[in-house]
């Protein structure tokens, strides 16, 4: 992930709403044994909801309309698509999923010093530590990804990751010696969960966790889940493309979701898909790279090597909810077509689309069960 971008501008249009959020405060650097989210106030968002025009209150009876909402957080974009009665609604329910958003940055930031995570790679060595139940929950998904991607997708990698973020800084590309150092510090083997204690322990004080690949995706769940609370259902949210997507608008038979491609020819448009009640991930190299003597590397790594991916592709998963579908689009980057695609079929209800540039050519590949509608469009390598 990389550092929280300012606050967005608080802009009203008609039916898109933009709302700020205060700035993570800077806290006292504090490892709590748990974390106990400071409920954030957030009376300028409340605000901008509670001062829309008598309209808004009389048009209560009417058909739900759409809302949009957009914040910066974890790195990327945030940005809640929703239906709801009235502005004021609208606006509450949005508030809530980001200060909900907010919580969990506080947890799994690898930038933020103070973040629980970045407390468990500090303090989790000397002896077993108790986390919070979402820090938990989440180390023990990615447990459950890395093996079964065969450690393609590991939790670890924050070493290697911290060798390519240097090389991009200074532009050289990292030393043999330097990258094997930080591989030897990668390793999912080395956590230790203990589900009685709600503890963790890490077996080497080197080590250092990157939630990266999964975190936004657990977020958009989190908020999500966060809107139907309050009442709302109709709604997705998109965490850097990686979305969860709720019930369908009303009316309609779902979300039309846009599969990215890094394939931009016009022989090839990209394909779309009409979907609710799923999680759907893409992970690319296009979006996100270091510039290293000339040569584009992706943020995603082969924990096999550590090596940076190079090369254009794309890597979209369908899942049963955006954590997953994060996941497993990280996973399905790293390994080859076939390995990847075998993964993903012992995965229920998960299904998968691949771009890759082969020799050239551009190739796509789907698991079984990926929608038909953007199957036959295509020329398949498989
Ligand atoms: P995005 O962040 O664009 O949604 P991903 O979900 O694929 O893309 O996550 C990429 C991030 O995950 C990287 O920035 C890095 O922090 C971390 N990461 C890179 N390689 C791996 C890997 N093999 N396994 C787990 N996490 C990884
Ligand atoms: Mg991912």
């Amino acid at each position: 992930m990389i550092p929280a971008l300012p606050a967005a501008p608080a802009v009203a249009l008609t039916t898109t709403v933009r709302i700020m959020l205060p700035a993570g405060k800077s806290r006292a650097f504090h490892c709590p044994a748990r974390r106990v989210p400071p409920r954030r106030i957030v009376s300028l968002a409340l605000l901008l909801g509670l001062l829309c025009t008598t309209a808004d209150f009389l048009a209560q009876e009417t058909a739900p309309q759409r809302y949009t909402f957009a914040l910066p957080r974890m790195g990327t974009l945030f940005q809640i698509e929703l239906y709801a009665g009235s502005k004021v609604e609208a606006t509450r329910a949005a508030t809530g999923a980001f200060e909900r958003i907010e919580e969990l940055e506080q947890v799994f930031s690898d930038y933020r010093e103070d973040s629980e995570l970045n407390c468990l790679a500090r303090e989790g060595s000397t002896a077993p530590r108790p986390v919070s139940a979402e820090l938990f929950y989440l180390l023990d998904k990615s447990l459950l990804f890395s093996r079964l991607s065969g450690g393609a997708f590991d939790v670890t990698i924050g070493p290697v990751i911290a060798v390519w973020r240097k090389a991009g800084r200074y532009g050289r590309r990292p030393g043999a010696a330097e990258l094997a150092k930080a591989r030897a510090a990668v390793g999912y083997q080395n956590i230790e969960l203990d589900p009685k204690t709600r503890t963790v322990f890490l077996k080497r004080s080197d080590m250092k966790l990157d939630m990266g690949a999964m975190a936004k995706g657990y977020a958009a769940d989190q908020a999500l889940e966060l809107l139907k609370s309050q009442g709302i259902r109709s709604a997705l949210v998109d965490a850097g493309r990686n979305l969860a997507v709720g019930a369908p608008p009303p009316g309609k038979p779902g979300w039309k979701i846009v599969i990215d491609s890094p394939d931009t020819s016009e022989a090839n448009p990209p394909c779309s898909l009409v979907l609710h009640d799923v999680g759907v991930a893409t992970s690319g190299n296009a979006r996100r790279f270091v510039q290293v003597e000339g040569q584009r590397y992706s943020h995603i790594v082969n924990p096999a090597d550590g090596a940076a991916l190079r090369g254009s592709a794309g890597t979209t998963v369908i899942a049963r909810d955006g954590t997953t579908a994060d996941a497993l689009a990280t996973a399905l980057a790293v390994l080859p077509v076939a390995g990847g695609l075998r993964v993903l079929e012992s995965v229920e209800g998960a299904a998968a689309y691949l771009v890759r540039q082969e020799g050239g050519e551009w190739r796509y590949y789907s698991s079984l069960r990926f929608p038909r509608a953007c199957r036959e469009l295509r020329k398949w390598g498989n």
